[in-house]
This record gives C-alpha cells, structure tokens and sequence, in this order.
C-alpha cells in the first residue's frame, strides 16, 4: 500500500526575510522589556513589539517596491482602524453590555472594510478590523486607551520600517543562475483558478506565457490557458466560462467589440473605448474592462511623458489607436489621427471631435502633422516582426520639434525601424513593451483583485519573453 506523502515547503528567501524581520522588530523592543510596561506610562506603557512583528510578516512576502506599497496598505489600515475604535470609545458607558460591544464590533468593522475598499485599498481591510477590535477588547480604559490606539500606529510603523530595511539589505530571490527549470513549472491543484485569452486565431498570443510567469512570480494559485473561439461565438464561450468556474479572461481579435453588449456590468473605459479586453466573473456575472488604454497612459506616465496640453500625431486607425486616441484626449491632449483608410480616422474622431482630428497617411500630410506635433505614437502595424511592412520613407520625422517624443506600440522587434530612425535624429524613443506590461498587470490585478507592483513584473516578463 503506498502511503501519501507530504510535501515539504521550501525555505526560501521570503521565509528567510520574515524570520529576520521578526527578530529584528523583537529586538528593537527589548529597552521596553518586551511586553507592555504601564509603569512607563503614555504611550511608551502601552508598546509592545506584537503588532510590529505582524507587520514585518505580511511586509516582507514580497520585493522592496511592492513591501512599501504594502505597508503603506497596512499603515492606511491601521490609521483607519485607530480613527474608528477611538470613536467608538465615545459610546462610553454603552459598552459595558457585552451584547452591544458584540454589534459595534461587527458595525466598526463593516465600515472599516467599505472605507478601504472606496479608497481601493483591499490589502487595508484586514488591519482596519483589528485595531477597534483589540481597543474594545482589551478592557483598558480612561485615557490609556488613547495611548494604546497610538501605540498600535508607531509599532505598525517601525514593522514597516523593519519590514523595508530587511528587504533592502537581503537579495530579492535567488539569482537567475540558480533558477532551474523545475522553477518555471506551475503546479495544479484541485483549488487552482482558471483565467485564459480567447481569440481567433489566437494560438500565436503571448498572453499564457506572461500571465502564467506574473502569476508565478506572485505566488497567486491561478493557471491562465489559451482558448480558441471562433468569430461570432463569444456569448457561447461566456456561459461555458461561467459554468466551468473561470475566473476570468482577456480577449483578442475579433472579440473585443463582440463582448460589450454581453457584459453585465462595464468598466468607464471598456465604455468609453466600445471594447472589452479584460472580463472577470463574478458570483456568474461578466464584469467588462479595457485595460488598454489606461496601460497606455501608465507607459507614458512610467516614461516621465504627460499627455495634458500637448499636441500629439497618432499613426493608425485600428483598434489599439482608438484605445491610445480616446484615452489620451480624456487626459487633456489635442490629437491628430492619421490613417490610410480615412473614414476609420474620422470614425475615431467623431467620439471626440473637440480633441481629435482626421489625417490622411500621404507623406505631405505626415510630414505637416510632424512639425506641429509634441508626441508622435505609432499605432500601426508598420516595422512589426513578421508583417514586412515598413513605412514608404522617414522624412516626415526631419520636421519634428526637438524635444519631441516618439513612442511605437510594437515591442517586438523591441527597436523598429521607426524608432531608431528617430533616435538618429536625436528624439527620445520609447516602445511599447511598457504597454505590454502595463495592460496585462492591470488585467491580473481585475482578475485577482490585488494590487501588483507593475516594475517588478517588467523584469519578469522580460525574461520569458
Ligand atoms: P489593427 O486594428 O489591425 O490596425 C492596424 C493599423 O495599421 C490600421 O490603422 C491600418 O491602417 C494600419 N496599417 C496596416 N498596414 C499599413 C500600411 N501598409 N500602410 C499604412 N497603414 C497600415 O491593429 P491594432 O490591434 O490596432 O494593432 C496595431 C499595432 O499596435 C500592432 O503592431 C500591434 O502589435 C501593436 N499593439 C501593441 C500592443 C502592446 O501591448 N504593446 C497592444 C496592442 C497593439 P488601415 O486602417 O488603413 O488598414
């Protein structure tokens, strides 16, 4: 008879960092003798190093960036934790019936979870219901419970501190060298969470290759597959989704357009854009998002470029253009959409027509735009691998303004012809692997409902790329 066998868990570097951090947090406690002292009176009476300990263990399951965008979670949460169980110690007397304390405790901690989740801040929830908890709890009253709330703030804070100092002074993981193969495999339980990318075709996206090395790297039990569904089908696929309990999915051409009115709620963007790229469900509703354009605008942002005010050529008509065109006069630029095919121009610029203006694609036109022009986004598929498709001429890019930026949406080759045509002629280049990134980070954060830090993930994806 063969016996089940346990399987071990690793100790890496993440356990590493969280026993170190335990220490040291520990240990920054020992002039105050480790427990609470009320002998010291105020606020020193009531430290302890517990809630510094716990601090240091939620900080440091992660890398550097994403530990302080943690901790600044945690920190939101405890302060709204504070804020509420001081409140509620103004109730005075009514506390002393248990059946009462009892429905505070759950009303205080409702609110403490919604005033989180309005200022999206999931990760926040868990600390805002535990400080009102353990001030109402602990019996301590007068003015000492005032110091105790404090107290639980500043330990949350050195857990913070703690939490960063560790993570800066030991290695994020192992190094690539000692990453083996084994690493790269995902592992399928029976609790395993399904997300894909429909299309058609759609055997050539890249999507499972990045979402499955982004849900690896955080550790996240999801495994994300690739879904054929023809043309026409979507609304099939949608209830098969829903029956077979995914989690979510992305779509590709020709799908984007096709899944708007089977969606039971709409993001602003997918609204906005009339195409949905991202859709989560949820307890059997299809929610609806376009990632899109907002990961556009990330990229630009990442770059240090703002759109506001400026004067900005988009080459291209297509479905990317609308997403980068709508998206960029929503944030205040005036945009001059050049296409081939003009009546797709003009179709963009109709939702508009304030901020966007048709272009024709001829080389007098271009090279008009160019000199007026700020920011100039390829959105054509011209000098993307595979297509041998090039621009007919670069002159165009003589009449653009020194400081003047160009940014291609294509990422493979990772420099078109395009961008290292402007870059001779001095202009900061920019291509769209940060779009890349930037869409598909905000389509695992709707699907996982967590915050993801988008600068660890480039490095990740550049590496399965
Ligand atoms: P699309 O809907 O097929 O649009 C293609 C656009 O390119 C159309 O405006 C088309 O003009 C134009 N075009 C194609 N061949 C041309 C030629 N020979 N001369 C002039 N114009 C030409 O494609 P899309 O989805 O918008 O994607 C456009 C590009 O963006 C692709 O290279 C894609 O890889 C890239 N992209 C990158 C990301 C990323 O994550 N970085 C995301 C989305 C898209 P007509 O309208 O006249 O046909």
């Amino acid at each position: 008879m063969r016996h089940p066998t346990v399987p071990l868990p690793r100790i890496g570097m993440r356990v590493i960092k969280t026993a170190v951090a335990v220490m040291v947090s520990y240990a920054l406690f020992l002039p105050f003798g480790l427990t609470y002292r009320e002998e010291l009176g105020g606020v020193l009476g009531q430290i302890g190093p517990l809630y510094a300990c716990i601090a240091c263990i939620i900080c440091t399951q992660s890398t550097l960036g994403q530990t302080f965008r943690q901790g600044i979670s945690r920190l939101i949460g405890v302060l709204v934790g504070g804020i509420l169980g001081t409140a509620t110690l103004l109730l005075g007397p009514a506390l002393e019936n248990l059946w009462l304390k009892t429905l505070v405790l759950g009303l205080v901690c409702v609110a403490g979870v919604w005033l989180c989740l309005l200022i999206k801040r999931p990760t926040a929830c868990g600390m805002a219901c535990i400080l009102p908890c353990v001030i109402l709890i602990t019996g301590v009253t007068g003015v000492t419970r005032y110091y105790y709330a404090i107290a639980r703030m500043i330990e949350t804070v050195v857990g913070l501190l703690v939490a960063l100092a560790v993570n800066a002074a030991l290695p994020d993981h192992r190094p690539e060298s000692q990453r083996e193969e084994t690493d790269r495999r995902m592992e399928v339980r029976n609790s395993t969470r399904k997300l894909c990318v429909i299309g058609d075709p759609v055997s050539h996206s890249k999507s499972p290759l990045i979402q499955n090395a982004m849900l690896r790297e955080l550790g996240l039990d999801y495994l994300y597959l690739c879904q054929p569904v023809p043309r026409g089908r979507c609304g099939e696929w949608l209830e098969c989704a829903k029956f077979a309990g995914y989690a979510g999915f992305n779509a590709t051409m020709p799908h984007k357009e096709e899944l708007v009115p089977l969606m039971d709620e709409l993001d602003a963007d997918a609204r906005l854009i009339g195409a949905v790229n991202t859709v989560c469900i949820r307890e059997g509703k299809a929610w609806g998002y376009n990632t899109d354009g907002a990961g556009f605008l990330r990229a630009l942002a990442d770059e240090g470029i703002s759109p506001s005010g400026k004067r900005v050529m988009v080459l291209g008509a297509g479905g990317a253009a609308k997403a980068v065109c709508l998206k960029l006069a929503q944030a205040g630029a005036k945009v001059t959409v050049c296409n081939r095919t003009p009546e797709k121009a003009e179709a963009i610029c109709a939702h508009d027509p304030e901020h966007l203006h048709p272009a024709g694609f001829d080389s007098a036109t271009l090279s008009q735009q160019a000199r007026r022009c700020d920011l100039l986004v390829n959105c054509t598929s011209l000098g993307m691998e595979g297509t041998g498709s090039q621009f007919a001429d670069f002159s165009f890019l003589d009449g653009l303004k020194p400081e003047a930026a160009v940014v291609d949406l294509i990422y493979a080759p990772a420099q078109t012809e395009l961008l290292r045509q402007a870059g001779q002629r001095g202009h900061r280049t920019v291509n769209g692997f940060g779009l890349l990134v930037n869409q598909a980070v905000l389509a695992l954060e709707h699907f996982t409902d967590t915050e993801i830090d988008a600068e660890k993930m480039k490095a990740c994806i550049a590496r399965v790329l």
